[in-house]
């Protein structure tokens, strides 16, 4: 059967309906405030390690929320002071708050520094206690945080922090995101997706805006062929896909449904 023959949402179709009640994938609903005046602003939080993981992992699904209307907030773990070789932690902290700063304008969130520091970071009690009253504040209707199994252990500081507090605050709806999947992020199975096609454009203008980080390149290597993946995966031209954590308190209501 040839290309022409065979759509990619075709495709999918046939094979969804060949795998039947297997596949429990499902799209993350995105109202729109300003269509629907019932509709309260949600209040979107995500947690990443470093300056560029948050926009690598769901940078498109933010860009969703914040374009529909919602409150998007980014704490980032570290300001990646060892992320730029030949530099001091200082002068690295600061041209990367920079990069993150204007990647989260082009996203439409607000940044927060959490103020751990890359390489050296730790799950202890009095950081799952600040995170827990940093979230408790932004009152999160949704929560986005690394998956835990990864290779680089200020992600999974993120993920364990970031988990610990929404089990304190019983936040109702928290995601699993990935990063360059199968060298970081690993054994990611995503259950929930979100098409990012029109905000494509969005998702990769904040990965260059880390221009230390050579977002470029990781653009390229990792995020668009995993963007064009998980659009296949979901029946889009670009998605990203996460891990739903079930919470007894959202029952089966995904946030904004
Ligand atoms: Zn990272």
């Amino acid at each position: 059967m040839s290309d022409s023959d065979l759509s990619r949402r075709g495709f999918l179709q046939h094979s969804l309906a060949a795998v039947g009640p297997m596949v429990a994938a499902t799209t993350l609903p995105i109202p729109d405030v300003h269509s629907n005046a019932a509709q309260a602003p949600l209040s979107v939080v995500c947690v990443g390690g470093h300056p560029d993981d948050p926009e690598s992992g769901c940078g498109g699904t933010l860009a969703r929320y914040a374009a529909a209307g919602h409150v998007v907030r980014i704490v980032y773990l570290t300001r990646g002071e060892r992320g730029i070789e030949g530099k001091s932690l200082e002068d690295a902290a600061h041209i990367r708050t920079l990069e993150a700063e204007a990647a989260c304008v082009v996203l439409g969130a607000t940044p927060v520094f959490f103020g751990q520091v890359d390489g050296a970071t730790e799950v202890t009690k009095p950081h799952i206690a600040n995170m827990t009253k940093l979230l408790g504040d932004a009152k999160p209707d949704i929560v986005f945080l690394h998956w835990p199994v990864d290779t680089h252990m200020d992600h999974q500081a993120a993920s364990l922090i970031g988990l610990r507090a929404c089990m304190a605050l019983r936040t109702p709806s928290v995601f699993f995101f990935e990063v360059n999947a199968g060298s970081q992020t690993n054994l990611f199975r995503p259950d929930t997706y979100v098409d990012i096609s029109s905000v494509v454009e969005k998702k990769k203008a904040a990965l260059l805006a880390h221009t230390s980080q050579d977002g470029a390149a990781i653009w390229r290597a990792h995020h668009e062929p995993m963007a064009n993946w998980r659009g296949r995966e979901s029946g889009a031209l670009a998605a990203e896909g996460f891990v739903r954590l079930p919470r007894a308190e959202a029952a089966d209501r995904l946030p904004g449904a």
